[in-house]
């Protein structure tokens, strides 16, 4: 492909995408289509021959592109994936043209640079200081698996990252965690078993006192308090934990306090539902997905640590000569040195650019209609008979289920189940379903910025005629 091949393809993809966002919202939001069809599609040898670009955009139009869920539909309120913001999607094309390895400075000064402010400001909005630092991850799930290691290698005073695991530790957090802690904890060579899932109060915080008591019957038992994981906004409903509690405990305890605002880190931008005094900055490290709340094309999670040198230590193979090249005037950064990863994409250029282009101002609009979305669903909900709400929403993750003539006559999980499907075939929403309290329930969240009130009021509607629905069977 020379020059001129590649800039006509390109203004064709670029026309073309820009119809897609146009008219997104008169498409279904999951496609109604077998997926063995769908795999059969694909089902071709490795080609030996070239074809034209003009070919291969063709068979996009013919294979992908009617077989995706649209998650920048207003009706996708499904899975934590955001409506990709356009200034993002440009990003994204830039970054693989420019192909920058943030791995090692000598791949990519400027994009190095970039990073690095991306990471500040990421901190700064944290509240952590000057010597706070991170990296910018594939998303929460290495977030918190660097997290908790640097939690271990600190409980440890360094002595993990040779001897591995000696000792019997424990990490303490909610159960209504994400399963990425449970892997976290196995990766780090605890143990799944390591991890004590805790009940939480009508608001699903994590209840103070079972903490206390699981600290001290591990304690009883020989095993050591080595690390607490406090939520920042859980998957099914946003609750928020006590972090300012949590730090106190963790500091009697000798314990490294991890948040995980994966989620709720959007919240940091609003305007109207700040959330103050929340005591995020009290943690040590905190992962934050701008793919999830900043509308963020995927992938761009991110891990912050509140004193960057412990990066540095637990990733770094050589820690003393390091850290003077940083203080060093000539300071070249070498991010494989202080994360996990090495070769890895310039991910905080779309995240850059939409700082840039929308600011704070927007994306905090963006965070704030999503909040008073859920909060205007939960209120239609706390005025019907036919539903409940878990809880009032302090995000926008809402759960809500149904309980209406007949709804005790049919198994709760089918029923919830059955209507989610049900939606998903209508092609105008995608919700998911949850447990909670041993219920079923759906769980709605819009990260979305093309959703608009009128359209929680709409699914409403169908839930209720799907339900009605189903339990006349
Ligand atoms: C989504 C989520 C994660 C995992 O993040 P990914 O970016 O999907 O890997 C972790 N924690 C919480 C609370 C989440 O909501």
């Amino acid at each position: 492909m020379d020059v001129n091949e590649f800039r006509a393809a390109g203004h064709k993809v670029v026309d073309r995408l820009a119809e897609y966002f146009g008219s997104i919202e008169s498409k279904a939001v999951f496609p109604n289509a077998d997926p063995k069809m769908i795999r059969e599609l694909f089902d071709e040898a490795l080609p030996e021959k070239p074809e034209s670009m003009e070919d291969v955009l063709k068979e996009l139009e013919e294979k992908l592109l009617p077989y995706c869920t649209h998650v920048g539909h207003p009706g996708y309120m499904g899975l934590i994936t955001p409506s990709p913001n356009p200034v993002g999607v440009i990003g994204d094309f830039i970054c693989s043209a420019l192909n920058q390895n943030l791995g090692v400075y000598s791949i990519g000064p400027s994009a190095v640079a970039m990073e690095r402010r991306v990471v500040r400001w990421l901190t700064d909005m944290v509240g952590y200081g000057e010597k706070a630092g991170g990296n910018l991850t594939s998303g929460g799930m290495l977030a918190n698996f660097i997290g908790l290691k640097l939690a271990r290698d600190w409980a440890s005073k360094d002595r993990a990252q040779h001897e591995g695991v000696r000792e019997r530790w424990a990490v303490y957090v909610s159960d209504q965690r994400h399963v990425s802690v449970d892997k976290a904890v196995d990766a780090i060579g605890l143990g799944r078993e390591a991890l004590r899932a805790l009940p939480t109060d009508a608001e699903f915080r994590l209840r103070i006192d079972e903490l206390e008591e699981a600290i001290a019957n591990d304690k009883r038992d020989g095993v050591k308090p080595m690390c607490v994981v406090g939520l920042f906004g859980t998957t099914n409903t946003g609750a928020v934990d006590d972090l300012t509690t949590l730090r106190r405990i963790a500091d009697r305890e000798g314990m490294w306090l991890h948040a995980d605002a994966a989620y709720g880190g959007g919240m940091l931008l609003s305007h109207d539902f700040a959330m103050k005094d929340a005591g995020v900055e009290l943690a040590d490290s905190v992962t934050i997905d701008p793919h999830k709340w900043f509308y963020a094309p995927l992938d761009a999670g991110a891990v912050l640590v509140k004193d960057e040198t412990r990066l540095t230590v637990s990733f770094g193979m050589k820690p003393a000569y390091l850290t003077d090249e940083m203080e060093g005037a000539e300071e070249r950064y070498q991010y494989y040195v202080h994360g996990f990863e090495q070769s890895r994409r310039f991910r905080s250029l779309k995240v850059w650019m939409s700082f840039k282009r929308y600011g704070t101002a927007q994306i905090g609009d963006w965070v704030d209609n999503n909040v008073r979305q859920a909060r205007h669903l939960y209120s239609l909900v706390e005025n019907d008979a036919e539903f409940e709400a878990a809880s009032e929403p302090p995000m926008s993750a809402i759960c809500i289920r149904y309980l209406g003539p007949g709804a005790e006559r049919v198994d709760d999980k089918k029923l919830h189940a059955e209507v989610a499907d049900r939606v998903e075939r209508s092609g105008r929403f995608w919700i998911g379903t949850t447990e909670l309290e041993g219920k079923m329930w759906f769980r709605i969240n819009p990260v979305n910025f093309r959703t608009r009130q009128e359209h929680m009021e709409r699914l409403l509607e169908l839930l209720r005629e799907e339900c009605r629905a189903v339990v006349r069977g």
